[in-house]
């Protein structure tokens, strides 16, 4: 190795992936995700649920946080989990909060060549605009709702990361209940409330990058060679046909349901070890 290399170069033991899942997909979605790129990243993934499952977590030995909050896919349940990402991220020490849905795929290299990009000390909000346009909302924190404010948010279900720099600086907002009642206050979904803490209150703006997607795009679009370098990809339901990842030598729809997205991208993806392939 080059002296020229920064010392301190991220691993993917400094990265804090959450995932969101809730008790009716424990074997519907979530399996397929401990089989496949959670089993690559043990140790810094942590499933956030809302019902216990004891079977699950002693036969595969993921980490599984029941966060008591509400099954139904309410405001105030998704919020009541992402306050509890938040916190356990905190407690974690790590440099980085990333937050993907049960139906995201992690292509955990490409993550870490991206964050290695930035330091985590810097205020960094990385994620996929849900909309081409900022979201408006009456701003209900620091007035009394008779303004409103303009703000870009991240969509949640294309993943994002906040460095620990941002997320310390969200603590006001965000920590120990908190986050719920910012997002009570400005009547928004949780990932919008992310955005509204960051771009509206703290000022910092979301960098906008096209490496995270959600079943909401088309992701047949994505050119068979760019496919490996995307940070998440997701499955769409059934009706979503077209939806199919195209990579050579994929699975038809039958073989795989995720659209060729987790069994055979596993297959594809050279074995991921640490520090050995980060810094190449
Ligand atoms: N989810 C949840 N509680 C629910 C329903 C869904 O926590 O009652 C989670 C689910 O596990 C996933 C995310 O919310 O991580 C988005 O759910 P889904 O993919 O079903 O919806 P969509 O992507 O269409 O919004
Ligand atoms: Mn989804």
């Amino acid at each position: 190795r080059s002296g020229s290399k920064p010392r301190d170069l991220l691993e993917l033991r400094d990265i804090f992936i959450a995932v969101k899942t809730t008790r009716k997909y424990h074997k519907s979605r979530l399996e397929l995700l401990i089989k496949t790129w959670i089993s690559q990243a043990k140790e810094q993934t942590y499933i956030f649920t809302d019902g216990e499952d004891k079977e699950l977590r002693m036969r595969t030995g993921a980490n599984i946080i029941n966060t008591n909050c509400s099954a139904a896919h309410t405001r105030q349940a998704l919020c009541c989990k992402m306050s509890v990402e938040y916190d356990k991220f905190i407690e974690s020490q790590k440099k980085w909060f990333c937050h993907v849905d049960d139906d995201n795929y992690v292509i955990l290299p490409s993550l870490l060549q991206l964050l290695s990009s930035y330091h985590h000390s810097q205020d960094v909000y990385l994620g996929r605009p849900s909309l081409d346009h900022p979201i408006e909302a009456a701003e209900r924190v620091k007035s009394d709702g008779s303004v409103s404010v303009k703000f870009w948010f991240a969509t949640g279900g294309a993943g994002f990361c906040i460095s620990r720099g941002l997320a310390l600086k969200m603590s006001p907002w965000a920590s120990l209940g908190n986050f719920i009642s910012t997002a009570e206050k400005i009547r928004l979904p949780d990932d919008c409330t992310i955005g509204y803490i960051i771009e509206a209150l703290l000022e910092v703006t979301l960098t906008h990058t096209h490496l995270f997607h959600s079943h909401l795009e088309n992701l047949q679009k994505l050119p068979t060679d760019t496919v490996l370098e995307q940070v998440t990809l997701s499955y769409g339901g059934f009706e979503n046909r077209r939806n199919v990842v195209s990579i050579v030598g994929g699975l038809s729809l039958a073989e795989d349901h995720t659209r060729n997205i987790f069994r055979k991208l596993l297959l594809t993806l050279p074995p991921f070890s640490c520090p050995m392939s980060c810094d190449s």
